[in-house]
């Protein structure tokens, strides 16, 4: 800060912390109504930060990534969230309850 100006906050925050570029999904998770649990998760599907079977079975940890859902495919963030026969039929359901006329995973609801 130079001498004889006033001191502020937002100025010292962006002396102090490093910045990132914005990423374009940045809107899609912070916004002023969030609901943080919700956002956590949403933004560590944006982040591919999900510790899935497949990937610690990759890793080493488990030794079978076959999904928890018992579809017998391989257990993924794309397979969870798009694939998998049994949560395609929860999602189906909110978007029903939310007035969504659209299915997920091509099931009809
Ligand atoms: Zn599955």
């Amino acid at each position: 800060m130079k001498k004889g100006c006033t001191f502020s906050l937002h100025e010292a925050w962006r002396a102090f912390i490093p910045h990132s570029p914005i990423v374009p999904w940045s809107k899609v998770v912070w916004f002023s109504r969030r609901i943080p649990k919700h956002i956590f998760c949403l933004w560590l599907t944006f982040r591919d930060g999900h510790k899935t079977l497949d990937k610690l079975c990759s890793w080493g940890v488990v030794q079978a990534a076959s999904c928890a859902f018992g579809c017998g495919q391989e257990e993924s963030i794309d397979h969870l969230f798009f694939a998998c026969p049994f949560t395609t039929t929860i999602w189906n359901h909110f978007l029903a309850k939310c007035g969504f006329g659209r299915s997920c995973g091509g099931v009809v609801c």
